[in-house]
């Protein structure tokens, strides 16, 4: 059974390298460290230590929570509702299923509602961005993979 999303973003987080926002000047800065680099694009720089950049960006709902900022916590629908299952519930607990009383924090925007989209602008920073999403999402498959088959 493949990983709710929602529990899979509770245990591996959204994937963003470590940022700060500023929705003032609308630009996302973020630090990477030398191992997170990699050897190519280390290659571009001299010293082996953390480097700091800077790209520009927009907001965009979020995909996970569809703009809520909050969805059912997943230990209650994880794995969807039954009919039969709903009918053992009573008309509190259903009252609050569907008015949101079961809800959590959305863990991609962290309530926020909004993502940041960051811009590309053919900077290396930019391609750092992005290879560091797609490194995250490789390392949550493979431990994906391990905790299915139990190692
Ligand atoms: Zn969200």
């Amino acid at each position: 059974m493949t990983m709710d999303f929602r529990d899979r973003l509770a245990m591996f987080g959204n994937g963003f390298p470590d940022h700060e926002i500023n929705d003032r000047t609308m630009k996302i800065t973020f630090k990477l460290s030398a191992d997170e680099l990699g050897d190519e694009e280390f290659a571009e720089f001299e010293e082996p230590h953390d480097k700091e950049f800077t790209l520009g960006f927009t907001w965009e709902v979020c995909g996970s929570c569809d703009g809520k900022g909050s969805y059912v916590n997943p230990s209650i629908d994880a794995h969807g509702i039954t009919e039969s299952e709903m009918e053992e519930w009573d008309y509190d607990e259903e009252e609050r299923y569907f008015s949101g009383g079961y809800d959590v924090t959305c863990e991609e925007c962290k309530g926020r509602r909004v993502s940041p989209k960051v811009t590309n602008d053919n900077s290396p920073g930019y391609r750092l961005w992005c290879s560091a999403i797609e490194n995250h999402a490789e390392l949550v498959r493979e431990r994906e993979h391990e905790i299915r088959y139990g190692y």
